[in-house]
């Protein structure tokens, strides 16, 4: 046995990308933690039309769950609650005491406005208190309340915003009719394996070896992705096939044991953050503007080991504030690496650090030369007992791709200097 599930995300500002899904992803990690297996998210406008047509869609490919996000407001081009209603064959009443309620929510809140006509305000929520019949009702987060309604399959429906929609979701979690809808639902393991420096490709032959190699790797739901310069593979099982995974880890390692470095699912960053605790780290960076300076502080404690960093763009920068030698920029070139290095040792010095990482490159576009095509980075990273790991790659993609990688490269040269040390 297993249970299936479907996501219908509503929204014209979602389906146009003005705004980012959160809640088809949140809820898809939340199906993988219940053992729930999901079979598609949909997005659609907010067009009765279209929720009907998702909602048919996900009931004929036989989910026994949906789940609705958004169109739960006032206003008229909120519709979910009429098409799940529609949808599942039921009328919709009147809930009074749940009108009360909303009301009882809302009043303090135009309380704040001028010029506020009660009886339109009234009359808004008077709609958001309309229930199918027989559906639970789950209270207002905000002030639009959710359902679950109980059927074939059974239907959430949950409000729009984030911060409404997860506290709601774990009502509804346990309500009656949701368990009884997902009683099929098995536990999965979620396992992910990262690896750095290898292409995707490569990990693609060895998983094709795995075929051959690997004795029930069917059982094995993996998936593989190019995230930030990394590869990241993860892999879905029910418990019996652990045996299978640790198989398949044991061939990961026997041939990329120097790319793989994460087997828990830990970040680089988290990595480096551990490595840095007790340590005082400085940045200098060029074309990533202070990128890699703001990703190491992204990590909660972060301000026990980050004193600072320069972004040095122009040369009059590198040499004022991080006293880079001009002659060796005129040497050398300012994306090169000992100009990375005196960059990074610059920052040691002026932060008192016993830690620095420099990047200097060509990320922008019409900036690069014969010699040094846009996507040319230059890395040094510097501990203050002299130790120092240079390196130049050149890598693929617009700006943004050119700088956001370097600050994996950066990380990762980090990783590996202070893991030595
Ligand atoms: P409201 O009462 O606020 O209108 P609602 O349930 O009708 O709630 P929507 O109108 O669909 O929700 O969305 C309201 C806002 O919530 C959106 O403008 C958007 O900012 C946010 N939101 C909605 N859906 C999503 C989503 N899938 N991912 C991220 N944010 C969302
Ligand atoms: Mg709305």
């Amino acid at each position: 046995m297993s249970a299936r599930a479907g996501i219908v995300v509503t929204g014209t500002e979602v389906l146009t990308g003005r705004v980012q899904d959160r809640n088809g992803p949140w809820l898809a990690d939340r199906f993988l933690e219940l053992g729930v297996e999901l079979a598609h998210t949909t997005i659609c406008g907010d067009r009765p039309d279209d929720i009907d047509a998702a909602l048919h869609f996900l009931a004929a490919r036989g989910v026994d769950l949906i789940v609705t996000s958004g169109g739960l407001g006032p206003t008229a081009d909120d519709l979910t609650v009429a098409a799940v209603a529609r949808f599942c064959g039921l009328d919709l009443v009147l809930d009074v005491a749940l009108e009360q309620r909303i009301a009882a929510i809302v009043k303090p809140l135009m309380a704040r406005f001028d010029n506020v006509d009660f009886e339109s305000v009234r009359a808004a929520n008077r709609k958001q208190a309309l229930v199918p019949v027989g559906a639970t009702v789950l209270d207002p987060v905000g002030t639009a309340p959710g359902l679950v309604v109980a059927g074939t399959p059974t239907v959430v429906v949950l409000p729009g915003p984030p911060r409404e929609l997860q506290p709601m979701w774990h009502k509804a979690v346990r309500t009656e009719p949701l368990q009884a809808a997902i009683v099929g639902r098995t536990a999965y393991r979620q396992e992910t394996i990262r690896m750095f420096g290898l292409a995707e490709s490569g990990l693609a032959d060895t998983l094709r070896d795995a075929e051959r190699l690997v004795p029930g790797i069917g059982g094995l739901e993996i998936t593989t992705c190019l995230r930030r310069g990394e590869v990241e593979m993860v892999t879905r099982f029910e418990p019996d096939a652990a045996g299978v995974y640790v198989r398949l880890v044991k061939l990961l390692r026997d041939r990329h044991a120097r790319e793989i470095f994460s087997e828990d699912g830990a970040l680089v960053d988290d990595q480096v953050a551990q490595l840095l605790t007790g340590r005082r780290i400085a940045t200098a960076e060029s074309c990533t503007a202070g990128m890699l300076s703001a990703r190491l502080t992204e990590v909660p404690g972060s301000s026990a080991y980050v004193v600072g960093g320069v972004t040095a763009y122009a040369d009059e920068a590198k040499v004022g504030l991080l006293g880079v030698d001009p002659a060796l920029i005129e040497a050398h070139g300012a994306v090169s690496e000992p100009v990375a290095e005196a960059m990074a040792v610059g920052a040691l010095r002026r932060f008192g650090a016993d830690t620095a990482v420099a990047i200097s490159g060509v990320a922008g576009p019409g900036g690069g030369t014969a010699a040094k095509p846009v996507g040319t980075v230059s890395f040094c990273v510097v501990l203050a007992d002299g130790t120092t790991l240079r390196r130049t790659t050149r890598m693929p993609g617009n700006r943004a791709d050119i700088r956001d990688r370097s600050t994996t490269v950066a990380m990762h040269l980090l990783r590996r200097v202070l893991a030595e040390v």
